[in-house]
């Protein structure tokens, strides 16, 4: 059976003088590789130049933190459940008392990794969290030499409180009217309260 037309047949017949000089061959190469220089580039001079992409791409993770600069995961593990690529691990601790401005929830994640070697950047983690303690964003996971340090711990994916990642652009209009639903227990603390009820 053929399976593609671009099989050749192969010849042993002797090779002619021109063909031992590789003269001809040579040539035609560097014609190939000439020709190129007059055409278009496919590739782009990434870092330095960066290429368009949509508002909902999906990229590198980042851990929100609420309005009060604390962290809104709770060490729920929807977001591992819901993972097909089995690249999210977290260990849960309770909040100590004194801490209810670094944890929104009595229960936190004292260790949350990614594996960004087996993410596959499906977004269902995102879609999980019922705390929007998760989202992907749009930057790029950088290039690393070595893969332990592809696991991304909480010291990369919790935003910076004096630089907070904007994640707007992933809150469709009618992601933000489904949450106005009232009601609706999406987001809201353990307890019922919000964290601006709260009497520390
Ligand atoms: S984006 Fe998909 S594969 Fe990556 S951590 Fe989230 S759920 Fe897992
Ligand atoms: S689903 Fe959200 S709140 Fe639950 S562990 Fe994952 S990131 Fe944290």
């Amino acid at each position: 059976m053929q399976l593609t037309n671009r099989s050749r047949d192969v010849s042993n017949k002797e090779q002619s003088f021109m063909e031992k000089l590789y003269l001809p061959g040579l040539l035609k190469g560097m014609a190939i590789t000439g020709s190129h220089l007059f055409k278009k580039r496919a590739t782009i001079d990434y870092p330095d130049k960066k290429r368009d992409i949509a508002a909902v791409y999906r990229g590198l993770h980042v851990l929100k933190r609420d309005e009060n600069g604390a962290e809104r995961c709770t060490a729920c593990g929807m977001c591992a459940v819901a993972c097909p690529a089995e690249a999210i691990t977290m260990e849960s601790a309770e909040r100590k008392k004194g801490e209810e401005g670094l944890y929104r929830e009595e229960k936190y994640a004292k260790i949350y990794e990614i594996n960004m070697l087996r993410c596959i950047f499906c977004g269902l983690c995102e879609e999980a969290c019922p705390k929007e303690a998760i989202f992907l964003t749009d930057r790029l996971v950088p290039t690393e030499f070595e893969r332990e340090d592809f696991i991304y711990g909480k010291d990369k994916l919790v935003e910076k409180i004096d630089k907070r990642i904007d994640v707007s652009a992933r809150q469709t209009p009618e992601v933000l009217e489904f949450k106005k639903i009232k009601g609706l227990k999406h987001n809201e603390l353990f307890e019922g309260k919000k964290i601006s009820d709260k009497k520390h």
